[in-house]
């Protein structure tokens, strides 16, 4: 089965606009996808409103709307959302309570400081603390839960990369084996996404020493998406996450619908 678990439309702020649901699902249609995600951002902060999202309940109750189920004979759509700190506000924990999804994607954009991991100057930072404080803050999402797959886990090396500089895990093992240990116990999907196919990596995410990791500590679910804010970019990486992961010894990927977890044959 050909899936794409993660993927935005025009109703994230930074996805290219206009961009319906309608035009994302018949694109991944003509992409050859059996089953989608639609996972458009809500990022919640400690100190100011939640955004990246143009109008968020208007897009889970189209998204809601949208869905189609397996077996039609047609591409299976799933209705979900990409959470951003769901611990830092009891506002986002109200707002999936409160909503019809299929699937939470929970990801660790924003720092304690309200800024994305994007936007802030390696250059002047200690990196080494930075990672500390970004696997801290993984732990603690972890631990609050309320998401189903845990995203792009290397999101800080995608955008870390200066000058002189060149982010690793290599050196931070152990804080990833913590975070890889509550995966696993709680049952979430780790996510191989394809952002990183854009950048300096020219690679899927995590890396695969880390999914060596997740496999020998006994992870068995994972998600797959391409994280795509075009439309042109549905299904991108697809394969490559597919060899990675059976090069690491997975043989299904997890689709969550209704948030229960279905196992699906990879590739
Ligand atoms: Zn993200
Ligand atoms: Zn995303």
């Amino acid at each position: 089965m050909r899936v794409d678990l993660h993927m935005h439309t025009g109703y994230s702020a930074d996805a290219d606009f206009p961009q319906t649901i309608d035009d994302k699902i018949a694109a991944c249609e003509r992409a050859g996808l059996d089953i989608i995600g639609l996972t458009d951002h809500l990022d919640f902060f400690r100190r100011r409103p939640p955004e990246e999202n143009r109008d968020a309940e208007s897009c889970v109750r189209e998204a809601w709307e949208k869905r189609r189920p397996a077996g039609n004979g047609g591409i299976e759509v799933l209705a979900g959302i990409e959470i951003g700190q769901i611990h830092v506000d009891p506002a986002a924990d109200d707002f999936v309570r409160t909503h019809p999804l299929d699937m939470v994607i929970g990801s660790m954009h924003a720092m304690p400081d309200d800024l994305d991991i994007y936007f802030h100057e390696y250059e002047k930072l200690d990196c080494d603390a930075f990672l500390h404080e970004y696997f801290d803050e993984v732990l603690k999402m972890e631990e609050h839960g309320g998401f189903d797959v845990l995203a792009h886990i290397d999101y800080p090396l995608r955008v870390m990369k200066y000058d002189g500089y060149t982010p690793s895990f290599d050196h931070f093992m152990d804080r990833v084996e913590q975070v890889l240990r509550s995966c696993i116990d709680r049952g979430y999907a780790l996510e191989l996404n394809a952002a990183g196919l854009g950048g300096w990596q020219k690679r899927v995410g995590p890396p695969q020493n880390v999914l060596y990791e997740y496999r020998r500590m006994g992870g068995e679910r994972i998600s797959i998406g391409s994280d795509a804010h075009t439309l042109a970019a549905v299904g991108r990486g697809f394969d490559d996450s597919v060899r990675n992961a059976q090069d690491a010894g997975f043989t299904y990927v997890t689709v969550f619908r209704e948030r229960k977890p279905h196992f699906v044959p990879l590739g």
